[in-house]
């Protein structure tokens, strides 16, 4: 699973501006659960090969009565609790505070490995003003600027060592066969209600459990002679016959099981209608790639007017994710649970579909054919030949001339096309243009 990356420090030192470099690094939407817990920020991060989560703890309002600032010391704790690794930034314009002695001496206990970054730092990696920072008794200072970019690099690669082992948080089959699930929502959507009525349910065999790493679990599971692997968002515990949460909710749960998963179900509550937090949740599923199936659970609580609402607020707010598969299921009544599972194993399939280049040739040339992409300027683009670049999304890369060109909206037509040809359903498709002049 990817590693957890936390940022502490006091105001102003360049936690966010670090942020943002850091997760950027990765064109993606930063996955901001503002609305959820207030003050702490999530985000992918990507170092070569290596991916990892970062929280940004920034945003707290300073009060000067109480020394260290009630609400930082909260954001500062949960975020270090969550995390495998600290980031501890310092300003080095600014030299050593009380403030910054304050977090450096909770960090010290808090058991975790803590790295030093002194920020704003541009054009300075030798200077003396780097020394007074070791006084925090946190090992070598690493001076970076996270506004110029400079020092990140080296600064990552020593969060990072270690982490690169995926044996070590890995449990349970690995193998093609398997759709390994997870099941993603906001609190109180029904999470653990499905997650329990799907384990209780008779045709489906649930393995024995594997050992817990981390306070994950992940069920392995057969169902009409499917395999399914279950990976744990809500923080589940088994406890006699049922799971029960131990936790209500945890944003780096959700990311990581979604990173894992092939397939996620995302759940709706269809007495709240799609919230904020669904859509961000949305965004980050379709932002990881991830095939998605969504289901509107508590369908049996809602009147016909509130469905109709319900169906019309969907389309608004969670149309970028227009491919996947909707259904209205009671997780509590174990009502409309079966065509789930032929949906996700569909969203499995049509992510990993492979996909032929002459097949693929042929579709783009078809597609030309029927309507050409429009000329810009002095130029028509061309496409010559297509190819399958990846799978879970699966990509597919055109190649040809003058392919700059070719606008969004012809993009989707293709996309379209290739979409129909292969029956995908659930997955994002990616259309990579890549011209030879
Ligand atoms: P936060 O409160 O810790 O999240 O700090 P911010 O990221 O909001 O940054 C506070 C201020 O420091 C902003 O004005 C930034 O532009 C500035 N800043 C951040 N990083 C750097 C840096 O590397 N060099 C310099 N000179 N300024 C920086
Ligand atoms: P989680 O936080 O996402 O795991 O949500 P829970 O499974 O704990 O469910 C939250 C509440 O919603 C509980 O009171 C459940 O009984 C209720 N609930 C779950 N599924 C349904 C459903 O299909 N219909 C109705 N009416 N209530 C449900």
């Amino acid at each position: 699973m990817k590693p957890v990356i936390a940022l502490v420090g006091r105001p102003n030192v360049g936690k966010s501006t670090l942020f943002n470099r850091l997760t950027k690094s990765r064109n993606a939407i930063v996955a901001d659960f503002a609305g959820l817990t207030r003050d702490r920020h999530y985000g992918d991060g990507r170092l070569g090969d290596r991916e990892f989560i970062c929280i940004d703890t920034g945003g707290f309002e300073p009060d000067s009565t109480t020394g260290i600032v009630k609400e930082m010391a909260k954001q500062t704790r949960q975020a270090v609790a969550e995390a495998d690794a600290v980031v501890f930034v310092v300003d080095v314009r600014t030299g050593l505070s009380g403030q910054d002695q304050d977090i450096a001496r909770y960090l010290r206990q808090a058991n975790k490995r803590i790295f030093l970054a002194v920020n704003k730092a541009e054009g300075m990696s030798d200077s003396p003003l780097l020394a007074e920072f070791h006084e925090l008794g946190l090992g070598e200072p690493h001076p970076i600027s996270a506004a110029h970019g400079q020092g990140i690099r080296s600064l990552l690669d020593a969060v990072l060592e270690g982490f690169d082992g995926a044996e070590e948080f890995g449990a349970g089959p690995e193998d093609e066969t398997t759709i390994r699930i997870a099941v993603a929502g906001r609190p109180n959507v029904g999470k653990s209600t499905l997650i329990n009525t799907w384990l209780g349910e008779e045709r489906l065999v649930a393995f024995d459990m594997p050992g817990t790493t981390r306070d994950a679990i992940s069920v392995p599971f057969e169902r009409n002679g499917q395999k399914f692997q279950l990976i744990d968002t809500a923080g589940l515990r088994r406890k006699g016959k049922v799971f029960e949460a131990i936790e209500k909710f945890s944003v780096v749960k959700t990311l990581q099981a979604i990173a894992d998963a092939n397939v996620v179900l995302l759940l709706i509550d269809a007495t709240q209608g799609v919230t904020d937090q669904d859509a961000h949740i949305a965004g980050y599923i379709l932002d990881s790639g991830r095939a998605v199936v969504v289901a509107i659970n508590k369908w049996d609580a809602v009147d016909s007017y509130q469905r109709e609402t319900l169906m019309r607020s969907i389309e608004t707010r969670l149309g970028f994710l227009k491919f996947a598969t909707i259904l209205h299921i009671s997780a509590l009544k174990r009502q409309g649970l079966a065509p789930l599972w032929n949906a996700m194993a569909d969203a499995y399939a049509s992510a990993y579909k492979k996909m032929t280049t002459p097949v693929l040739t042929r579709l783009v040339q078809e597609a030309v054919q029927h309507q050409t992409p429009k000329k810009v300027g002095h130029f028509r683009p061309k496409m010559r030949y297509a190819h399958q670049g990846g799978m879970n999304p699966p990509i597919v890369v055109i190649h040809g001339n003058s392919l700059d060109h070719v606008t969004e909206v012809y993009k989707r037509y293709l996309e379209g096309r290739i979409r129909a040809h292969y029956k995908l359903t659930g997955t994002p498709l990616k259309i990579e243009l890549r011209s030879s002049k």
